[in-house]
């Protein structure tokens, strides 16, 4: 009998609170906007709370841990390492291992989220390839297991190690610094229990679809400038949204640079280890030479809209 590919069942529901819960509380949050209930301290929590933790995402668990596409002092490595945990995405080493894998396979039979692989032709296909991509992966087989075969560096890496084993820690801190802020701000339980709705819940609600809309959108809309053996795509709203990781083609094909947004491509992360690097916090930033971007790039395929099958 073939294995199933679902994950257990603990697996599954604390996902499923992790996505649920989230969209529940952007529900609850409009309809008390819509009440008049809503200060200008909590869109600042929202929005500063989205900057920094998308950040850590971006910086920390994707171009540093998982790429190892600059080295960061130890400060830098901790403080984006903890603040890509607050973003409630998974632990580091699991998130980077499923990162690696998908590279490794991108768009073939084991990429753990490609809309593409294995999900039938025609319109159904399509829609059942996109929701696959976009959040019915966190659904299947957890590969924790698999974590040391793609992942045993973050294992020996004491700042990895310890930053995924408190995992849970860091979610807790990310819901209780809002409601803190909110609470000390207003000197009252409403106050709090807004700044852990719109600081909290809803800024990982945001950071989730972002996140992976990378792994969905920006496999099927956008443009390709390099041959990067796989259907990624450049996706300049994602490029903003998500703090550069949106030129998706860009990162398949040079997968270690630190920088994805090549000349006049909008890059936030790019900008912020470059300057992590000029004042001493970040080395070794790693950069594909003009010839390799040369000999990748679709001279006369390159930049078509495409759409998907
Ligand atoms: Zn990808
Ligand atoms: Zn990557």
């Amino acid at each position: 009998m073939k294995p199933s590919t679902r994950a257990p069942h603990w697996h599954r529901t604390i996902t499923l609170i992790g996505v649920v819960a989230p969209t529940l509380a952007l529900a609850g949050a409009i309809a008390l906007a819509w009440g008049g209930l809503c200060r200008g301290i909590d869109l600042w929590m929202l929005g500063i709370g989205y900057l920094l933790t998308a950040l850590g995402v971006t910086i920390g668990f994707h171009r540093l841990f998982t790429h190892r596409a600059f080295e960061a002092s130890p400060v830098v490595a901790w403080t984006v390492g903890i603040l890509g945990s607050m973003s409630v995405q998974g632990p580091l080493i699991w998130w980077a291992a499923k990162h690696r894998q998908h590279h490794q396979h991108s768009d073939e039979e084991l990429d753990p989220h490609s809309p593409h692989a294995g999900h039938g032709a025609g319109v159904f296909g399509a829609i059942k390839g996109f929701w696959h991509a976009h959040v019915g992966w966190l659904c299947e087989r957890d590969l924790r297991s698999q974590a040391q075969r793609y992942a045993p560096d973050l294992f020996d890496d004491p700042i990895s190690r310890r930053i995924d084993r408190l995992f849970a820690l860091w979610v807790v801190l990310g819901l209780a610094i809002p409601m803190a802020i909110g609470g000390a701000i207003s000197r009252s339980w409403e106050g709090a229990w807004l700044g852990l709705l719109w600081g909290g819940l809803v800024r990982i609600f945001v950071l989730h679809h972002a996140t992976w809309s990378i792994n969905s959108v920006c496999h099927l809309w956008g443009w390709r400038e390099f041959d990067s053996g796989d259907e990624s795509r450049n996706n300049p709203v994602m490029g903003i949204v998500s703090m550069g990781e949106g030129w998706h083609n860009n990162h398949h094909a040079f997968p270690a640079s630190a920088r994805h947004g090549f000349g006049l491509q909008f890059d936030l992360s790019w900008i912020i280890i470059r300057s992590l690097a000029a004042v001493g916090l970040a080395r070794r930033l790693r950069l594909p030479s003009a010839e390799h971007m040369e000999r990748k790039r679709l001279h006369s395929r390159g930049r078509a809209v495409t759409v998907p099958p």
